[in-house]
């Protein structure tokens, strides 16, 4: 839990986590432990790290969550997909994250191997989707799973329906979470969130915040996951091309105007995609009011 202190939410607790993905090379490294150590101040109920598309990363996703657990006093959550891989390669990666001290699991269908957008075969010995991971986990060990949702949709599904469908074999195969897609339109999220409820779902739906770095990136990015970039973000970014420090700021307004209209509509977790750099996630957690806690810092176990 973490208090806001001033503002309109002041008062208010808010539960925290942060995801990141694992460095590709040595100053990527550096830059993710920096951010790590910058952002466990925040006081975030758990961090989870990716796993790469197409299985391609477990290698550096177990090294990341190894040193989190070993490093920091971060609750800490390894992302797996099914993708690519038979059933025993799969129990396999589990045992080694449950050797490091994994306890929880965001457990993912994956992208198709050929790319977003292209059909999804399962592997022929593997689990078809993230409901059937979800049960494989569960009878791995006490595992908490954490799963995707999707308040827009996923691309591949023919409806929000099917997509909330699927969500709720999830739930009822143990998922005890959901962390969503981002987004920008709260009212898709708010209007989502009555059909997960209308549908008998009581988990968690933790809302995915991503602070725009870059907004030309963003819209490429979003297309392929199905999220939807409202043109009033253009108008607030117009002109500011030559202009990183104002962009910055703007940036850290529009996360904080998001995280602040999602509390008084009742949200109160928040799942930060931080791609691992700490200023803009300062500054738009500094915008809502709240509190750090220094005892958190990473490395003070
Ligand atoms: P599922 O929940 O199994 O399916 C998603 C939806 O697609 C379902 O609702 C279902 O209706 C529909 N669907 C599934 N299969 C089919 C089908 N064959 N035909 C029609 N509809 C279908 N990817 C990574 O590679 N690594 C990560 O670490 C990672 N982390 C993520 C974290 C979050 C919070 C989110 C939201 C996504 C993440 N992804 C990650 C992306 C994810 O792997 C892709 O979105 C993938 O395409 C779907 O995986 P899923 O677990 O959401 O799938």
């Amino acid at each position: 839990m973490a208090l806001i202190e001033h503002g309109p939410l002041r008062g208010r607790d808010i539960k925290l986590s942060f995801e990141f993905f694992p460095p590709k090379s040595p100053d990527m490294e550096g830059q993710l432990w920096s951010c790590i150590e910058e952002l466990a101040s925040w006081n975030p109920e758990f961090v989870s790290v990716t796993y790469g598309a197409g299985g391609t990363t477990r290698e550096p996703t177990l090294a990341t969550v190894k040193r989190l657990i070993s490093d920091t006093r971060l609750p800490t959550a390894a992302h797996l997909t099914c993708v690519g891989a038979s059933r025993d390669e799969v129990r396999r990666v589990v045992d080694e994250f449950k050797a490091v001290g994994v306890r929880h699991f965001v457990a993912l269908r994956g992208d198709p191997q050929d790319g977003v957008g292209a059909a999804y075969t399962p592997h022929p010995e593997g689990f078809t989707n993230a409901a059937d991971l979800a049960l494989g986990l569960r009878e791995m060990g006490d595992f908490e799973v954490s799963v995707s949702a999707y308040p827009e949709k996923h691309p591949e599904s023919a409806d929000i329906q099917a997509d909330i469908e699927m969500l709720k074999r999830k739930v009822d195969n143990g998922a005890t979470r959901a962390l969503t897609q981002f987004f920008f339109d709260n009212m898709a999220f708010v209007r989502y969130l009555e059909k997960v409820r209308a549908a008998g779902i009581t988990i968690p739906i933790v809302p995915g915040i991503m602070p725009i770095l870059n907004l030309a990136q963003l819209k490429r990015f979003a297309g392929a996951c199905g999220a939807t970039v409202p043109s009033v973000l253009d108008a607030r970014f117009a002109g500011l091309e030559d202009d990183p420090r104002k962009r910055a700021e703007v940036a850290a307004e529009i996360a904080s105007e998001q995280i602040i209209d999602l509390a008084q509509k009742g949200v109160d977790e928040f799942h930060i995609y931080t791609m691992n750099r700490s200023p803009l996630v300062n500054a738009t957690l500094e915008k809502i009011g709240l509190r750090r806690d220094a005892e958190r810092m990473a490395g003070a176990a």
